[in-house]
C-alpha cells in the first residue's frame, strides 16, 4: 500500500507539530504495514531532519509544492503508468488558515480520492485511525494507543450524504447498523437523518426515539450546525458521502465542515468514501473486546 503525504507548514515546523504527533503514534504501524509514503518536498525534509522513519526505504521524496509535488500526488491518486505511480489514498494534514490548503491542487487531491473511493486523511486523528484500521485488517493485535478511536459508546457520529449518495448511505447503514448503533449519539443533516431514522425504525429501533438527531438540511445550513458540534468536541467522527460530480450550491458549507474537522485535528476523524467507511466498520467489529 502507498499513500501520498503532505502537511501544511504549521503541521511540520515544530517538534510537536501534527506530522510528528502522527509519526510518533504510528511509526511502528507504518513499518509493520510496509506502508509506502510519497512525501512532498518540505514534508519529506522535515521527517528526515527529525530523524524519523530512518531506513524506511518506501518513503519517497517528491518535489516541493511550488514545483508541483502536490499536483503529482493528485495524478497518482488517479493512477499513472507503472505500479510505482499508483497511490491508494493521501494524507494531507491541513492547517485551515494556511492559504495553500485551498489551492486547486489541494482541492483536487481530495476530490480525486473521493471519486476513486480512496481514503483522504486530513487530520491527525483520521491518519491514526486509518493506520489502526489497516493493522486490524492485516491481522495485527490492537494498538492500545488507538483505543480512543474505538470508544464508540462515549462518542458522537455525524452522517451526511448528498442526494446521489443517499442510497449508498442507507445501504451502508443497513449493513453496519450494529456498529453504528454502538455510538452514544448520532447526528445527521435533515434529509439524510430522516432516511436513516426510517431505516432504524424498520429495524426495530424504538418508534418514539430518533436513531439520528436531525439538524437542518445541508443546503439550509446543517453542515455548519454539525461543524459547530465538531469544534466543541461534541462529535468525534464524520462520515460524509459527498457527490463530487455535481455543482453544489452549498459548496462553502461543505468546505466549512471539512475545515472544522481539521481545526480539531487530534480528535476528529472524517471519512469521505463508502469503501473506507465499510472497511472501518469491519475493523471495528474485529477490534470489539
Ligand atoms: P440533507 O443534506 O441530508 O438534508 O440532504 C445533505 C446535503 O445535501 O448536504
Amino acid at each position: 500500500m502507498r499513500l501520498g503525504l503532505a502537511a501544511n507548514r504549521l503541521h511540520h515546523h515544530t517538534e510537536d507539530a501534527a506530522l510528528f504527533r502522527w509519526l510518533r503514534a504510528c511509526e511502528p504501524g507504518i513499518r509493520e504495514l510496509q506502508l509506502g509514503l510519497h512525501a512532498v518536498g518540505r514534508t519529506y525534509d522535515a521527517i528526515a531532519a527529525a530523524g524519523m522513519l530512518r531506513g524506511h526505504d518506501v518513503l519517497k521524496r517528491y518535489p516541493y509544492g511550488r514545483d508541483g509535488g502536490l499536483m503529482k500526488l493528485v495524478a497518482e491518486v488517479v493512477g499513472m503508468e507503472g505500479a510505482e505511480r499508483h497511490l491508494d489514498g493521501a494524507i494531507y494534514l491541513i492547517d485551515p488558515v494556511d492559504p495553500s490548503s485551498i489551492f486547486p491542487e489541494a482541492i483536487a487531491l481530495k476530490r480525486q480520492c473521493v471519486i476513486h473511493g480512496k481514503p483522504f486523511l486530513s487530520t491527525v486523528a483520521s491518519a491514526r485511525d486509518w493506520v489502526e484500521m489497516e493493522r486490524l485488517h492485516a491481522g495485527l493485535p490492537a494498538d492500545r494507543g488507538a483505543d480512543v478511536f474505538h470508544a464508540l459508546e462515549s462518542q458522537t457520529l455525524a452522517l451526511i450524504a448528498h442526494d446521489a449518495m443517499k442510497p449508498q448511505m442507507i445501504a451502508f447503514a443497513g449493513e453496519h447498523f450494529d456498529v453504528l448503533s454502538r455510538f452514544a449519539h448520532r447526528v445527521a443533516t435533515g434529509t439524510t437523518g430522516q432516511r436513516l431514522n426510517e431505516l432504524a425504525w424498520s429495524r426495530g429501533w424504538p418508534q418514539d426515539r430518533p436513531w439520528a438527531e436531525r439538524y437542518q438540511s445541508g443546503p439550509m445550513g446543517g453542515d455548519a450546525q454539525i461543524a459547530d458540534r465538531v469544534l466543541e468536541r461534541r462529535c468525534q467522527r464524520v462520515i460524509f458521502f459527498e457527490d463530487p460530480h455535481v455543482a453544489r450550491q452549498h459548496e462553502a458549507d461543505i468546505q466549512l465542515l471539512e475545515r472544522a474537522v481539521t481545526t480539531v485535528t487530534d480528535e476528529a476523524v472524517c471519512m469521505t468514501s463508502p469503501a473506507v467507511a465499510r472497511r472501518w466498520c469491519v475493523a471495528a467489529e474485529l477490534r470489539k473486546p
